[in-house]
């Protein structure tokens, strides 16, 4: 959310005459977009702060705005910390950032952290990162209460767009040569449930949104995130198995395999649960990759309770997982819990984690070897050659110099835990560019 953040304030200063540079002496205007999840946002957003602050001393008509989760959840102590911030801008009030940037030319130092999003930041123009992907915003926000996160503090309650908007963007972007959109929400597949249509008792659910993005013309590939296990509803898994364009991946983000920590965490399901779901998805589509995100160390954690987690993550067989130390986020009701664990316990704990999973993201790696896979170029890789990935989200480097936006039919040589090597069999023309 925060990248596509990034790309609507890019879009805005665009618009309004700016252009990049790499170079922070140059520059008349900087961001920074923060984030609230990440460990240690707050010490580093200040540190960057101080960096700057004798640059604003020599140029005064410098112009230095805090945006995003950090500037919702801190708001005018952020100018109080450091008075050479012209402009905090929350998550709700970004397509005001032009007048708020202006108004402090003139007026001083300006804030807005209002609490109710009216304009989805996809409404606004866009500098993409790339041009065959984009991102879509369908909702924000989060009605949960999972008490380790930060998000429902600093996004406020699910607020979902309507239907019509959404396909309206889609088929524009595909109009532009995008081929691969990612559908965002915080709880994505929660989308509509705040929704009334006019004169009908019918909400436009998850579901029906898949099933009306699967038929936009040019658009190839659909991803979404970040779902809920909780609501992979019958109806959402019959959508994505019915729809050719939603790629063959989900997150499925467990957390931790304890009920007893499911319960502290306030997650509204519990490990047998969570793998019945699982194992239903599975058999509906097969061959669908799945992705995690585990925490370990989350305050009161036992043995006992991390040995559980270590048993769902062997046989529920994740492709990758997301594995986090729990670190307390300030503002959330976990960060209050009385019995926060040593560090060397749960690095020691998160060592074990990572060692069961780099072997069994590799056997599932291996799986692919001698395979051919439909790979979309993404750019250049760090290995030399393109980077691209499969429909079950493998990252896969290929020799040869490519277009981001081609598509590649590629036969995988070899298996990494976090990528595979192959070579390309059949080219198609970029997409885009
Ligand atoms: S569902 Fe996701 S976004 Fe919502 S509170 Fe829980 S972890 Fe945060």
């Amino acid at each position: 959310m925060n990248e596509h953040d990034s790309e609507r304030i890019a879009g805005l200063l665009s618009a309004d005459g700016y252009v990049p540079t790499e170079e922070a002496e140059q520059a008349q205007v900087v961001v920074f977009n923060t984030c609230a999840i990440r460990e240690n946002a707050d010490n580093r957003l200040y540190g960057n702060l101080g960096h700057l602050r004798p640059m604003k001393e020599r140029n005064p008509s410098l112009r230095i705005v805090v945006a995003g989760c950090l500037a919702q959840k801190d708001g005018g102590a952020i100018q109080q910390r450091a008075p050479w911030v012209d402009v905090v801008v929350g998550t709700h009030a970004l397509p005001g950032l032009l007048e708020l940037l202006h108004a402090s030319e003139v007026e001083g130092a300006q804030m807005d952290v209002r609490e109710y999003t009216e304009v989805f930041p996809s409404a606004l123009p866009a500098r993409r990162e790339v041009a065959h992907h984009a991102w879509v915003s369908v909702s924000v926000g989060c009605d949960n209460a999972c008490t380790f996160c930060i998000v429902p503090l600093v996004r406020g309650p699910q607020r979902s767009r309507a239907l019509g908007e959404v396909l309206a963007e889609v088929q524009a972007l595909a109009r532009q040569g995008v081929v691969e959109v990612t559908l965002l929400g915080q709880n994505v597949n929660t989308y509509g449930r705040d929704v009334t249509v006019p004169d009908s008792p019918r909400r436009p659910l998850f579901a029906h949104l898949l099933r009306a993005v699967n038929q936009v013309e040019g658009i190839r590939r659909i991803r979404f995130t970040s779902p809920h296990p909780h609501d992979f509803t019958p109806d959402v898994i019959e959508a994505m198995a019915q729809s050719d364009k939603v790629c063959e991946h989900i997150h499925f983000p467990l957390q931790s395999g304890s009920d007893r920590v499911l319960r502290e965490m306030q997650r509204s399901y519990r490990r047998e649960r969570y793998l019945e779901w699982l194992g239903a998805i599975r058999e509906a589509i097969p061959g669908i990759a799945v992705t995690t995100d585990l925490i370990v160390g989350f305050p009161g954690e036992t043995d006992a309770d991390f040995e559980e987690t270590l048993d769902v993550a062997r046989r529920a067989r994740f492709d990758q997982a997301y594995m986090f130390q729990y670190s307390p986020r300030p503002g959330t009701r976990a960060a209050q819990m009385t019995e926060q664990l040593p560090k060397d316990v749960v690095q020691a704990r998160f060592d074990r984690l990572v060692e069961l999973q780099e072997g069994v993201s590799l056997e599932i790696m291996q799986e692919h070897v001698g395979r051919t896979v439909e790979v979309l170029v993404e750019g250049v890789g760090r290995k030399g050659g393109v980077q691209g990935r499969t429909r079950t989200n493998k990252v896969v480097h290929v020799p040869g110099s490519l277009e981001p936006g081609t598509f590649l039919e590629v036969r995988v040589v070899s298996a990494h835990p976090h990528h595979l090597i192959g070579e390309a069999v059949v080219r198609e023309p970029a997409a885009v560019g």
